[in-house]
């Protein structure tokens, strides 16, 4: 029986938040400070960071599925150079997109995470080192089917590209971070608890009992991530940090510092408001905000 638990510095976890979002990112919360003003998330998903930290953040992904959350400012984007101008923000982080891209492409990523970043980046992904496992989504994918469920999305992309090899990753981070940067690996979710907390998720009906542990206890769930970090671990997560820190354009309480901040994907001109568009001043090519609130950067 668990009584009263919860301490008063408890922060409180996105309702809604599933397990296994957690277990990607409640490990990176001692990492964020300085960021509350200016932080980008780099394959965001509708919902990235926001399950862990309250304030309002920029998020780009190709596309999004659902509506973003309210606290995120949404683009959509799938080109290689990212929109934002050397410097932009405080802390850039990129969750589980690494092996989304060809292996040929990933190099350049991480360059581009650190481009846009003033202080600091956090790059996390899942690896595989080649053994007779290929990936710890495999018992997932075998219970998937046995259910008859759908497979999510990722299962496939992680096939296609094949996921990086920690040597890779690591060989790329000494040559982006070059001798301006600093790099470390951080710990973060083992594999068991990760693979617990999928099949949680991906099990019908479970939101109900877990959102009542979330929601009343999240001192004793973030305590009980910060302990699951022993044992094996396929995803790998990168703190990189600035040797000298700058202070970034954008900072948050003001739309225009990240009107600034945005270039136009085109032709890298300034972007101004114009009527319920954004224009580039040089090239005019004109980018629209849907109803959901994404601004699409994407070129057509
Ligand atoms: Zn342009």
């Amino acid at each position: 029986m668990i009584v009263h638990m919860s301490t008063p510095e408890a922060r409180p976890f996105l309702r809604g938040s599933q397990l296994n979002w957690l277990a990607r990112y409640v490990l990176l919360r001692e990492h964020l400070a300085g960021s509350e003003q200016s932080l980008l998330e780099v394959g965001s998903g509708h919902v990235g960071v926001s399950c862990i930290v309250p304030h309002t953040f920029v998020g780009v992904d190709v596309a999004f599925e659902s509506v973003p959350v309210r606290s995120m400012l949404p683009f959509a984007y799938d080109g290689t150079r990212l929109p934002f101008r050397d410097g932009s923000f405080h802390t850039v982080i990129s969750m589980d997109t690494l092996e989304h891209l060809p292996a040929s492409r990933r190099e350049a990523f991480l360059a581009e995470l650190l481009r846009v970043a003033a202080t600091r980046v956090i790059m996390g992904s899942p690896t595989s080192t080649g053994t007779a496992v290929a990936h710890a989504d495999d018992p997932v994918v075998r219970l998937v089917q046995k259910l008859g469920m759908p497979e999510p999305q990722w299962m496939h992309e992680h096939d296609e590209f094949g996921l990086p090899r920690p040597s890779d990753v690591e060989a790329a981070l000494d040559v982006v971070a070059g001798q301006a940067w600093r790099w470390r690996s951080i710990p973060t979710t083992n594999d068991l608890i990760n693979l617990l907390a999928i099949l949680t998720d991906l099990t019908p009906g479970t939101l109900a009992t877990t959102s009542v542990f979330l929601e009343g206890y999240p001192a004793e769930v973030e305590a009980w991530f910060r302990a699951s970090t022993f044992g094996p671990c396929n995803r790998k997560v990168y703190l990189l940090e600035a040797h000298d820190a700058r202070a970034p354009l954008v900072d948050l309480t003001s739309v225009d510092s990240l009107l600034g901040a945005l270039v136009c994907p085109r032709c890298t001109g300034s972007l101004a408001i114009h009527g319920l568009s954004m224009n580039c001043v040089l090239c005019g090519t004109a980018y629209h905000t849907d109803a959901r609130q994404v601004t699409r950067l994407t070129l057509p």
